[in-house]
């Protein structure tokens, strides 16, 4: 058995199209102000593909790029002018940010109507209660790769490896809300050596860590669901953090990397515009 290919690219293409008719049909001018501090070759991959989409979706991406030795009180000042501009109607920032500047203190110069990327602690706060209307990003791309192949969540033993405020802890909730059983794994189970005891009974297994190679494909339950949001680059190739050709051999469903979980993660971010912009 070879598991089928969770393809979040062809989600992506679908949910651009429900996109672009929205806004169309709304007569609506959009605007993403894209904050970046100093720069970054890996940010400029992001941003290349979030304007590459935007552009698609006819919305106007406009990049702000401040110097590497902005303030916390100059970012917040810039922040302020862009909160206060009608015509803009979400702000993302970019990572990583120079080492002076954290991301938890500039997320909350932005203000929470604004923030498309659902990381301020108000939108994180509502993720809580199961009532967000602007989801974090990865984790929302996760649920929808889960949504898209119809598989009941509730009982389910999902394992997430990888508990970062952008993904494991928002979609460690988010799956609790749906009644699933969630263990979230990281740096102390592997310490403790007991990452393949859990991996071994996952239904559903979420890896968000930047390793290579950390989760053997041999460990993988029988059937399982894999979503391996990991990107890592070896030389020229971009790589997940599960060994995708035996994992294949044992899962279900496997996301490939790239083309997983990456192109969906862009298309939420322009999800949560739209729905920022209340057409
Ligand atoms: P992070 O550095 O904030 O968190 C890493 C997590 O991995 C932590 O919970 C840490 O405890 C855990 N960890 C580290 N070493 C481990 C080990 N040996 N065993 C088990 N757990 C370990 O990372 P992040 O920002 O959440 O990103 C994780 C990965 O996901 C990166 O490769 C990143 O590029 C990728 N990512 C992809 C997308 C996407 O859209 N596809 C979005 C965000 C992040």
């Amino acid at each position: 058995m070879s598991a089928k290919l969770l393809e979040g690219k062809l989600i992506a293409d679908q949910l651009r199209e429900i996109l672009k008719q929205k806004i169309q049909a709304a007569h609506a001018r959009l605007r993403l102000a894209s904050i970046q501090v100093g720069t970054n070759p890996a940010t400029e991959v992001y941003i290349k593909s979030q304007k590459r989409i935007a552009d698609l979706l006819g919305i106007d991406y406009q990049l702000h790029a401040l110097p590497k030795e902005t303030s916390q009180e100059a970012f917040c000042a810039f922040a302020a002018g862009l909160n206060r501009d009608a015509g803009v109607q979400g702000i993302i920032v970019q990572l990583p940010l120079p080492l002076h500047l954290s991301y938890t203190e500039v997320i909350q110069c932005i203000v929470p109507e604004k923030d498309i990327e659902g990381m301020h602690p108000i939108n994180l706060g509502r993720v809580v209660f199961g009532k967000a209307r602007i989801l974090p990003c990865t984790a929302a791309a996760a649920m929808e790769l889960l949504q898209s192949i119809g598989m009941g969540l509730s009982g389910k033993e999902v394992v997430i490896i990888g508990h970062s405020e952008i993904v494991g802890k928002p979609l460690a909730l988010m799956l609790m809300d749906k009644l699933a059983t969630v263990t979230v794994c990281h740096i102390g189970t592997y310490k403790a050596g007991k990452l393949e005891e859990h991996v071994r009974r996952a239904d559903i297994l979420i890896v968000a860590v930047g390793k290579p190679g950390l989760i053997k494909g041999e460990w993988i339950k029988e059937k399982a669901v894999i979503i391996d949001i990991g990107i890592n680059k070896i030389g020229d190739k971009i790589v997940g953090d599960v060994e995708f050709e035996e994992a294949q051999k044992h899962a279900a469903w496997i996301t490939p990397v790239p083309g997983g979980v990456g192109p969906l993660t862009v298309m939420m971010l322009m999800r949560n515009l739209v729905e920022a912009a209340h057409l």
